[in-house]
């Protein structure tokens, strides 16, 4: 751990050290006299002394349109000379969300991505070769700083220009990886045309800023021969390290509750669902200096589980993310996240990990019409590795080598998902690959020509 006494931090003073850190951000936000203070009072909270941690549901929340409406710097809480970079992310309407950051911001972020990559088993001795895309965006200078700050060599080569990555990672034998899972795909397959294979130097990888399922994970160790990690934030909480997982348990990630309070609650009503249910992602950023938030709606969903995991955080654990909350497809009073979609089709070796979801709304009852590809040959995984698919059967031909058609495939997204789908196999190449950036996983189909050859 990069941080032991916070990271495994007994409960009962862990609350105590959260409770002190709201009332202080409530105490701060109230000096300002800013947005959020206006709704604290109208909440008829007027000091530090009128909150408690076990208050913070009924505290007021902050939304993505409250920063859009106060852009570029009307929601920051420190004098102007006091912000030393902006970071952001992209918005709609071409209005970027921007986030500002003090010296003991970035400080804060630096110590949150150490931890992040401690907990992937990184030190100082490592080499990080870091993918996430440098810039605005904050995934690139978010690692970067981290792995400074733990001790271990960065790598900056950012996003795209593949052919480079694979000659630096064969040449720099790094054993962390850091990329969103979709570019670790597309490495994955450079370096196996490469003739590298799997079982390089890399021994385990932190890909977030897109939700990712579990078989993916499953294809991307198989892949690159490294343990697949996930790594979660946002750039209006602080960037990546705002969460994750750990080598031993991996099966969730530690939120660094320290930090940065989480709740998560029913996206409808706004009340704290229990433990193990799926809620929208609510945090309180209590030691932020120039972008405090009290209760930020992130629009992800995701469970919370509390306890002590086995590698000793006291931390408490989110599920990996669901979907986003604008994501949800709602298909004949049905819920779908695309993350549940891509489960089922990668629970095939045969299908390709790139997909994407056409949600055809030009007749009243919308479709959906799920688009993917076959693995083609070179970039093909071994069925052995592969862990057995979810229901009570296999995919028809998933064991023998034997492609499972487009019925098959609506076959098996009917049972697993409750309703029906269309799915169409399109020839290899024709789904857009993504290198730099986030994957583009659903596309709305309102007139016109179809987004893809090959629909109708
Ligand atoms: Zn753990």
């Amino acid at each position: 751990m990069f941080e032991p006494d916070a990271e495994a931090m007994p409960h009962e003073a862990l609350a105590q050290l959260q409770d002190d850190r709201l009332r202080a951000l409530v105490g701060r936000l109230l000096a300002r006299g800013g947005l959020q203070a206006e709704r604290l009072r109208a909440a008829g909270v007027t000091s530090p002394a009128d909150v408690a941690l076990e208050y913070l549901p009924r505290l007021p929340m902050t939304v993505k349109s409250d920063l859009w409406e106060a852009y570029p710097f009307g929601m920051v809480e420190v004098p102007a000379e006091d912000v030393v970079v902006v970071h952001g992310s992209s918005g709609t309407g071409g209005r970027p969300t921007l986030v500002a950051y003090t010296r003991a911001d970035l400080a804060l972020w630096a110590r949150m991505c150490a931890r992040a990559l401690a907990a992937a088993g990184a030190t100082r001795s490592s080499i990080v070769h870091n993918a996430y895309g440098y810039g605005l965006f904050t995934g690139g200078l978010g690692i970067h700083q981290g792995a400074i700050e733990l001790g271990a060599t960065v790598v900056p080569v950012s996003g795209g220009m593949t052919a480079r990555q694979v000659t630096l990672i064969r040449d720099l034998r790094p054993d962390i990886l850091t990329c969103t899972p979709s570019y670790a795909i597309r490495l994955g397959e450079a370096l196996a045309e490469s003739g590298a294979g799997p079982g390089l130097s890399l021994k385990a990888g932190l890909f977030g800023a897109e939700p990712w399922s579990g078989q993916m994970r499953a294809r991307i160790e198989e892949l690159l021969g490294l343990r697949a990690l996930d790594i979660y934030g946002l750039s209006e909480v602080i960037g990546p390290g705002v969460a994750a997982e750990c080598l031993e348990a991996a099966d969730g990630l530690h939120v660094n509750e320290d930090h940065f309070l989480v709740e998560a609650i029913d996206p409808e009503t706004g009340e704290p669902v229990p433990d193990g249910t799926p809620g929208e992602l609510v945090f309180s950023t209590v030691t932020r200096e120039a972008l405090p938030l009290l209760r930020y709606r992130t629009g992800d969903i995701a469970s919370l589980r509390h306890g002590t995991c086995q590698c000793g955080r006291t931390l408490v654990k989110m599920s990996k993310v669901a979907g986003r909350r604008d994501d949800m497809l709602v298909l004949r009073g049905v819920n779908v996240y695309p993350s549940e979609v891509e489960r089922v089709l990668l629970g095939s070796p045969a299908i390709c990990p790139d997909y994407l979801l056409v949600l055809d709304e030009r007749l009243d009852a919308r479709r959906l019409i799920v688009c993917c590809e076959y693995v083609t040959a070179g970039a093909s995984s071994s069925p052995s590795a592969r862990p057995a698919g979810p229901g009570a059967g296999e995919l028809p031909g998933s064991g023998g080598g034997d492609s499972p058609g487009a019925g098959d495939l609506e076959a098996w997204l009917r049972d697993e998902l409750g309703v029906s789908v269309q799915v169409k196999v399109l020839p290899s190449g024709t789904i857009p690959r993504s290198e730099v950036g986030k994957a583009v996983r659903v596309v709305r189909w309102r007139d016109g020509a179809p987004p893809l050859p090959g629909l109708d």
